[in-house]
């Protein structure tokens, strides 16, 4: 690890100190382009009471407003510790193609394997070299960038999407039309994602938050082509806003495929707030859904909702539920 690495790894080091001595989560970031540092952020989750509000998310947002999205690529990005999903995405978004990571986190590591974004998590193990020093390992390993609580661990424990099933939400967004398709990662689709990836006909758009992938999918609907959002059902509540000004005040629908968390047999316990408020958001949205729990199903669903969709210019949703996702 060169020293420069090491200088830079010091200053996001720095900005954890000063974190944690503001009573915020131990956690820096910095980026840096061209020798001169351009941003330098820590975590703010407890003082913007925002779960969102880590250091490399803030990092990656300041960076790209600073330099723009192109500029932003060269760039090199340091954290002092192993980044979760979601700010992996918001590095993967932004182009950035060197990543420096100060401490390992097992967590993290085993959850980004199920959200399929071990390439990145292997890039930043090899470049995981004696910096890592520059953290107290312990301390970080202790507390963990974001705890995995135990019982979560038991998602390993669901049935996974069958072949059959993948192939019938490929089948009816062909057959709908559907050329590009934006997803945010999750468990019980998790089948679903690679296979959209590999496929010749979908361009894939993978997003850091539903909300973001909403405005994407209006975006390409206002450029002729039709597309799909893939999320959990928790990215409704992510996407309400954009959803509410497109559809209502627009008349941009977006058609969304999301998987039924929280139903009966859930057995995580952060997921029963997304089957609590699923049907009830989209019932205030007025948004017309088919909850589908066969195979058979599912592309006649999902014909429909484009139909329907683009029938009234309002979104439409299908919700893969039972059977098709556990
Ligand atoms: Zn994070």
């Amino acid at each position: 690890m060169s020293t420069d690495h090491e200088r830079f790894m010091a200053i996001a080091i720095e900005e954890a100190k000063l974190g944690a001595a503001m009573g915020e989560q131990p956690f820096g970031a910095v980026v840096v382009r061209n020798g001169q540092v351009v941003v330098r952020t820590r975590s703010l989750k407890v003082s913007t009471s925002d779960t969102t509000a880590h250091s490399e998310t803030l990092a990656i947002k300041h960076a790209t407003q600073k330099l723009g999205g192109e500029r932003s690529r060269i760039a090199c990005f340091y954290c002092t510790c192993e980044p979760c999903p979601m700010c992996c995405g918001a590095i993967l978004n932004s182009g950035i193609k060197t990543l420096v990571v100060g401490a390992r986190n097992r967590h993290i590591r085993n959850l980004a394997s199920r959200l399929q974004l071990q390439g990145l998590h292997g890039r930043a193990a090899r470049r995981n070299g004696r910096v890592g020093r520059c953290c107290n390992r312990r301390r970080a390993r202790r507390r963990m960038h974001h705890p995995v609580p135990r019982r979560e661990r038991r998602i390993d424990a669901v049935r996974p999407m069958q072949p059959g099933a993948v192939e019938q939400v490929i089948a009816g967004l062909k057959a709908a039309g559907v050329t590009v398709v934006c997803y945010l990662p999750d468990s019980l689709l998790k089948e679903l994602y690679p296979a959209l990836d590999h496929d010749p006909d979908i361009r894939t758009i993978r997003v850091t938050n539903e909300g973001e992938g909403a405005a994407i999918c209006g975006g390409i609907w206002l450029s002729g082509k039709k597309s799909a959002l893939i999320m959990e059902n928790s990215g409704l509540r992510a996407s309400i806003e954009p959803l509410a000004r497109m559809g209502m005040g627009a008349g941009i629908p977006v058609v969304m495929i999301m998987s039924h968390r929280g139903d009966l047999g859930e057995n995580n316990w952060w997921a029963i707030p997304h089957g609590m408020t699923m049907e009830p958001l989209l019932d205030a949205m007025r948004i017309p859904y088919r909850i589908v729990d066969r195979e058979e199903n599912i592309q006649r669903a999902i014909i429909d909702a484009y139909a329907w969709s683009h029938t009234a210019y309002y979104h439409s949703a299908v919700v893969l539920s039972g059977s098709v996702v556990r």
